[in-house]
């Protein structure tokens, strides 16, 4: 069967947006589990002839206790568990925060393939500098991308299908 990958992913960071400009329309919702508030959403993918499932989620916020980001927490938990690769995104304009750490800690223990993307990267030129300290996270060289411009998708991809 396919490979699946999965975003993962700290909120407003961008999941979503990379998801839509992969998928186009291609996109099947699922709301399968009562009380979980979050879908997840599946779409499959094509690039360069390979084929795998995408799987966004609802997003990690590791030290809340309010039951809706604890249920989106676990939901993530479930598309880390079953992926394959997983993509992990964070937010240049933000930054490396303590939670990115935390869900880096999280992907460790998964044992998966991780690609670490630094999104909102509009400007490659003027935004490179601020890329380097998400090496800090120790979990491999840190993707560029925009998601809403669709820069660096190509290599992105490229790094994920090293994997299947
Ligand atoms: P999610 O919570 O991780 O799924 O994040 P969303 O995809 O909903 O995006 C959160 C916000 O970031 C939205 O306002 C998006 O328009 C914005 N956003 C997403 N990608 C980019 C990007 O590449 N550049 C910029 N400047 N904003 C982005
Ligand atoms: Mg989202």
């Amino acid at each position: 069967s396919k490979p699946i990958v999965a975003i993962v992913g700290r909120p407003n960071v961008g999941k979503s947006t990379l998801f839509n400009s992969l998928a186009g329309g291609n996109i099947s919702i699922v709301k399968d589990t009562p009380g979980v508030t979050r879908d997840r959403i599946y779409a499959d993918i094509e690039w360069l002839g390979r084929n795998f499932t995408l799987i966004d989620t609802g997003g990690i916020e590791p030290d809340s206790s309010d039951v809706i980001l604890s249920q989106m927490r676990e939901q993530a938990q479930i598309a880390i568990d079953t992926a394959d690769v997983i993509i992990f995104i964070t937010d240049v304009r933000q930054g490396l925060v303590d939670s990115d750490s935390k869900v880096a800690d999280m992907l460790r223990r998964s044992h998966k393939p991780v690609v670490l993307v630094v999104n909102k990267v509009d400007n490659f030129d003027k935004l490179m500098p601020d890329v380097y300290e998400f090496y800090n996270l120790g979990i491999g060289d840190p993707v560029p991308i925009s998601a809403s411009s669709k820069l660096g998708i190509g290599d992105m991809l490229d790094e994920v299908s090293k994997y299947f």
